[in-house]
């Protein structure tokens, strides 16, 4: 079982390698940001509940975000693993990830640190929000995003190195190289 974190700041590309390394690995995707996506396109109670977190550049509570994530795990059968993109974003995330693998007998594989300048990412999400129209890829909201991650979520490289999980992937330059390097640390676990 591969069971593989992809994390990184806004914009560092996690959603565009994911795509890369479903298709190498046969892997099921979870991207946490696209689930809620899709809520706030049906309008469902959680989608209403997700909207105002996100155009805010917030985080949802770890409770919503790890009872959807559990209920996403479930529904698959039979599968050879998981990429998840988009969690944890926070260390309550990851520790409840750790559990809810290890009561599955199965653990973190690799987590995958996509670094990315800042300067790059903002550009990157800037062009992404003239392109896709995503709400929360404006200027004001990026900056939001950004310290929200310097705050919650990048506290997690450390977490992840204690578990002797991390592996640092140079997340600027050719998308054929950063997959090769991910692919490579991959295979090494
Ligand atoms: P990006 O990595 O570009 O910020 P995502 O699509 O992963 O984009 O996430 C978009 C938004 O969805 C986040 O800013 C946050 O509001 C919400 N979100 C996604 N994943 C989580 C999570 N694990 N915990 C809390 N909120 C989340």
């Amino acid at each position: 079982m591969l069971n593989i974190v992809i994390f990184g700041a806004p914009g560092s590309g996690k959603g565009t390698q994911s795509e890369r390394i479903v298709a190498k690995y046969g892997i099921n995707h979870i991207s946490t940001g696209d689930v809620l996506r899709a809520e706030i396109k049906n309008n469902t109670e959680l989608g209403k509940v997700a909207k105002g977190y996100i155009d805010q550049g917030q985080l949802l509570p770890d409770n919503l975000i790890v009872d959807m994530l559990a209920a996403k795990l479930d529904s698959f059968e039979e599968s050879k693993g998981v990429i998840f993109d988009g969690f944890p974003r926070t260390i309550a995330q990851a520790e409840a990830l750790k559990q809810m693998l290890a009561a599955r007998g199965q653990s973190v594989t690799v987590m995958l640190d996509l670094d990315v300048p800042e300067e790059e990412l903002m550009e990157r999400l800037i062009k992404r929000g003239q392109e896709s129209g995503r709400a929360d890829d404006n200027e004001e909201t990026i900056k939001k995003r950004l310290v929200v991650y310097h705050s919650q979520t990048a506290p997690l490289i450390d977490w992840y190195k204690q578990e002797g999980q991390y592996a640092h992937i140079h997340g600027s330059g050719r998308l054929e190289d950063i997959t090769a390097e991910i692919c490579a640390a991959i295979d090494q676990k």
